[in-house]
């Protein structure tokens, strides 16, 4: 049965829907608040989308390996135009580190574990120029949903459409079939719900953390330098986590993020000559930056209140509404840091369609979409929330000064030995490295790979060998967390 589908927030994952529900002959509409993409180029898209729908729009983003993966199964001729638009791809191949190049033979996987490398205005620009020639999807901009509309009765809420506000005039109401709530982070829909008497509950956890952003592009001439030397371009000093996304047409973005409780730090990453001071003392970062290399496009730009968010929509195994399904940020949330949100966004999308498709009782669909979301996204929001939590620990620690490998317990000292000879030997072993990065990629549950049995005895024999011996894979070569201040300190005295 073909149905009236209307897709709040035209971002990557409700662009997604479309693509995905179009499919089956659906007629959709995309009501999006902002602007649709200004005529014109990547450059174009980067530098004059106004996108305060999306905040996070100019932040750099990582497109995983199963989100490569499925657009290039579903969706070859959307890749074909990413290239166009000076996308890159970057091969498993190209990931290994130069001191496991010896080791690498291809796999069979191999080749479905890559990476889209451009920006995300370069992504959604593309993404929204595809969807919008569906013949049977209609994306309506500058058009605002100020709520749903509803049927409430003894068996609940039941959406059937939607009040929109087109250009800031008037309210409009529009019907629906059924309702896809894309409209991120800050969806208004549990607020809705609970004027309508039905209440979603939701878990929250703070990440602790502040996320800094600069770009840059590499000068006439300039090649990027290499991603897997022995200073790799991302990686953790314990107080500092960093990062290079290198993006399309000569283009990247570096990232700094810091705990909340490095209020030095913090402040002067604010500062654009201060964020580069900083990269420029971290061996990873320095050779994107010395001098000649690449001149800044942006100045640095942060993003705070960080938290990874599980909102449920069946109390239960009653749905709060029907003919109502959040997808994307709307519904699951995790910490930006480990760049998985498009990718899981996507995958719900299609997870959404394969319900929708399946069956047609609304409760039914419900039940069914809430089962399949916990399948597949609880493990990676699980795990998510696991390394914030050893992040929170470990920062806190050396921020009191504490030895970091000193843990109370046990269990939680076979833990971090654990980690530790995970984090030696996927430097040292290939077999290793390629897990850990079907695990990064979400080709498959995180930390599936450590059923192997051939991995296990690699990581036990690390183990074997000592903390001491593995504990130095943690963290990367760099300045001390008092170092960094004091070089921060002495650049802003230099300035004052
Ligand atoms: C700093 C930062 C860095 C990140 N880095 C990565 C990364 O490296 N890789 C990765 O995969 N993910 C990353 N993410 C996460 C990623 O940005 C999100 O997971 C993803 O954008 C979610 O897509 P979405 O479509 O659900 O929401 P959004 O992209 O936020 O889109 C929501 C859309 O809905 C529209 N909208 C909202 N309300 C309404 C309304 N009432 N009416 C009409 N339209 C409305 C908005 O204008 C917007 O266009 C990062 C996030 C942050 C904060």
């Amino acid at each position: 049965m073909k149905e009236n589908i209307g897709i709040v927030g035209a971002g990557i994952c409700g662009l997604s829907a479309a693509l995905a529900l179009s499919r089956h002959g659906n007629e959709i509409t995309i009501y999006e608040r902002d602007l649709p993409p200004p005529p014109g180029n990547a450059e174009k898209a980067f530098f004059d989308w106004p996108r305060k729908g999306a905040a996070q729009f100019r932040h750099p983003h990582a497109f995983l390996g199963v989100m490569c993966n499925l657009l290039q199964k579903k969706y070859p001729s959307l890749i074909e135009k990413l290239w166009d638009a000076g996308a890159r791809k970057i091969s498993f191949e190209d990931m290994v580190p130069l001191e496991l190049r010896d080791q690498y033979q291809q796999e069979p996987d191999d080749e479905e574990m890559w990476l889209l490398m451009c920006r995300r205005a370069t992504m959604e620009s593309v993404l929204r120029r595809h969807v919008e020639e569906i013949d049977n999807v209609n994306i309506l901009s500058r058009h605002d949903i100020v709520g749903p509309t509803a049927v409430l009765d003894e068996k609940g809420v039941r959406l059937n459409g939607l009040e929109v506000r087109p250009n800031r005039g008037p309210v409009e109401v529009r019907e629906h079939d059924i309702i896809v709530d894309a409209s991120g982070r800050n969806s208004k829909f549990p607020i809705w719900f609970s004027d309508l008497g039905a209440s979603i509950s939701v878990e929250e956890e703070d990440a602790e953390i502040v996320y800094y952003t600069r770009h840059y592009k590499l000068n006439a001439g300039e090649d990027e330098p290499s991603r897997t030397g022995k200073d790799r371009s991302a990686g953790d000093l314990g107080y500092i986590k960093y990062g290079v996304f290198p993006g399309d047409n000569g283009h990247f973005a570096i990232i700094l993020c810091l705990p909340n409780h490095e209020t030095d730090l913090r402040e002067a990453v604010k500062n654009p000559a201060l964020f580069d001071k900083i990269c420029r003392s971290i061996p990873g970062l320095y050779p994107w930056l010395e001098i000649g290399k690449s001149s800044p496009t942006t100045s640095s730009f942060g993003f705070g209140n960080i938290k990874a968010v599980w909102r449920h929509f069946v109390n239960k195994s009653t749905p709060v509404a029907l003919n109502y399904f959040a997808i994307g940020d709307a519904a699951v949330r995790t910490n930006p840091l480990y760049g998985r949100g498009c990718s899981t966004g996507i995958v719900h999308a299609h997870l959404l369609e394969e319900v929708l498709h399946k069956i047609s009782n609304p409760k039914e669909r419900a039940l069914a979409f809430d089962r399949v979301t916990e399948e597949e996204l609880r493990p990676i929001y699980q795990a998510s929330l696991q390394e914030d939590r050893l992040g929170k620990k470990r920062a806190s620690a050396i921020f009191q000064g504490k030895k970091i490998d000193e843990q109370r317990g046990i269990k939680q000292w076979l833990r971090a030995s654990f980690g530790d000879a995970l984090a030696s030997a996927s430097r040292e072993n290939m077999h290793v490295f390629r897990g850990v990065m079907k695990s990064f990629n979400l080709m498959e549950k995180p930390g599936y790979f450590l059923k192997d049995n051939r991995i296990k005895r690699t990581i036990l024999r690390y183990m074997l060998r000592g903390r001491k011996k593995n504990s130095s894979a943690r963290y990367q070569r760099g300045p001390s967390r008092l170092e960094m201040i004091s070089i921060v300190k002495d650049e802003g005295n230099k300035a004052a």
